[in-house]
């Protein structure tokens, strides 16, 4: 099944399919802070082999490990890529329909950076850096 989705401004579209998916998750690091403009950021890892994109996304590196993408009429983060082309992490919140089961958050990860007024309510796993829990 496609999962699809697009910037808030429509300019970017992009479509991956539900095989493709890696995990799910929420980021607290604050460079998911900044670029998403919220406390957290949902992210949704894919095959980046499969990610069908419509429109030109502008990119910004945003570490020495790799590139975000944004639209550059609306702004919108649309993904984060590293460099090793291992992965990409998608922002959840971009897909059409962000609360499909497949996308439902699974893991915390860099929670040693998250906001102290920011509390968890959930259960689910939280790793203090970029290693996801048991994996
Ligand atoms: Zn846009
Ligand atoms: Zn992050």
């Amino acid at each position: 099944m496609a999962l699809a989705g697009h910037c808030e401004c429509g300019g970017i579209r992009f479509s991956v399919d539900e095989s493709a998916l890696l995990g799910t998750g929420y980021c607290h690091c604050s460079i998911c802070r900044r670029l998403s403009g919220a406390p957290v950021n949902a992210w949704v890892a894919v095959d980046p082999a499969a990610l069908a994109v419509a429109g030109a996304p502008a990119l910004y590196r945003s570490s020495e490990r790799g590139q975000r993408a944004f639209c550059p009429t609306c702004g919108s983060q649309l993904w984060y890529a590293p460099d090793d082309g291992s992965f990409l992490t998608l922002n959840a919140t971009g897909f059409d329909d962000p609360e499909a089961p497949a996308l439902r958050p699974q893991v915390h990860i860099f929670d040693a950076d998250r906001l102290g007024w920011f509390e968890i309510a959930d259960s689910l796993p939280r790793s203090p850096d970029g290693s996801l829990p048991g994996g």
